[in-house]
């Protein structure tokens, strides 16, 4: 703004700018000076903005902003979550996501597992002119701050006993591959993190081991030897878990077309209500894989050429 048009209150008192450089001088009878950009004063103290670190994220990359909740180990205990997953939690996470979507520009697709929600800006994107402490900031405060909003949706007469917090970081992909095989390791951590905690509740909640117990059962087994615990001991077939749980949410954009009543008066006729189709774009939500092809070769909207 100061480089622009700047509009000074006149004061009775005289305005020394420039370190001494220029001297502005109010009227005391005029309200307002108007001073232009090209010949604006600046104080001694504008050397300070030179402190600013670059930022800029570089050009022709991915923009994945990962947003993760602080100590929500705590929180979680705290708001007593069902174990190994409380579907309100969840819920509200995307619903948050979501609003960042809505409220955002340039982000094609989020995914969200747990208490963390990435999300990814188009590689071209020019948003806040590709500065990752504004682009980070940004999300993690609209993220945070609907989190807290839609909180009541979620959790109903449950109070929010302290504010929670989420971390950022940013992280460029300069690849299509890239890009793809972050999304697969977090959706291979989900599974990996899913499995493990639907196998340990199990063990305690069913089969009324301690938590020691249950960790130390599950020390140095595979996949395949949760599968059998559950299955076995609890008559858990993993695969018939919810996919919510198991693959976590995607979210992308997607036309949908949408159908609502419009009041119209024709030329010497009655007035009628018809309905009125018209397609726009919605974030939607998905429990499918991203690891693998099929995904992306449904939605091939969501990545920029390579070349
Ligand atoms: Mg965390």
């Amino acid at each position: 703004m100061w480089k622009h048009l700047v509009l000074l209150r006149s004061l009775s008192f005289t305005w020394c700018a420039g370190g001494g450089d220029v001297l502005i001088k109010s009227h005391p009878r005029r309200s307002f000076h108007l001073y232009s950009g090209s010949t604006m004063a600046k104080s001694k103290f504008e050397y300070v903005r030179n402190f600013e670190t670059d930022d800029t994220c570089l050009r022709n990359c991915y923009i994945v902003v990962r947003l993760d909740g602080r100590n929500f180990h705590r929180f979680a205990e705290q708001h007593s979550f069902a174990k190994p997953n409380d579907e309100r939690a969840l819920g509200l996470m995307t619903h948050s996501a979501r609003t960042v979507m809505e409220e955002l520009e340039d982000i094609m697709i989020a995914y969200g597992q747990s208490d963390e929600y990435s999300f990814v800006f188009k590689r071209s994107s020019n948003w806040f002119k590709r500065r990752a402490s504004k682009l980070v900031t940004h999300v993690a405060s609209q993220f945070s701050s609907s989190y807290v909003f839609h909180w009541r949706d979620y959790f109903g007469e449950q109070p929010l006993l302290y504010p929670p917090g989420f971390d950022g970081r940013v992280v460029l992909y300069p690849s299509n591959q890239n890009l793809k095989d972050y999304l697969s390791w977090r959706q291979a951590d989900c599974h990996i993190n899913n499995l493990y905690n639907t196998a340990f509740w199990n063990l305690v909640q069913k089969g009324g081991l301690s938590t020691s117990q249950a960790e130390e059962k599950l020390k140095g087994t595979v996949a395949a030897d949760k599968n059998e615990i559950l299955f076995s001991e609890f008559n858990v077939n993993y695969n018939n878990e919810p996919s919510l749980y198991r693959k976590g949410t995607v979210l992308i954009w997607e036309k949908v077309n949408e159908t609502t009543m419009k009041q119209v008066r024709l030329p010497n006729e009655e007035e009628k209500e018809v309905t009125v189709m018209r397609s726009r774009s919605k974030v939607t939500a998905h429990h499918c894989d991203v690891i693998g092809e099929q995904f992306w070769q449904q939605h091939p909207e969501i990545l920029e050429s390579d070349g």
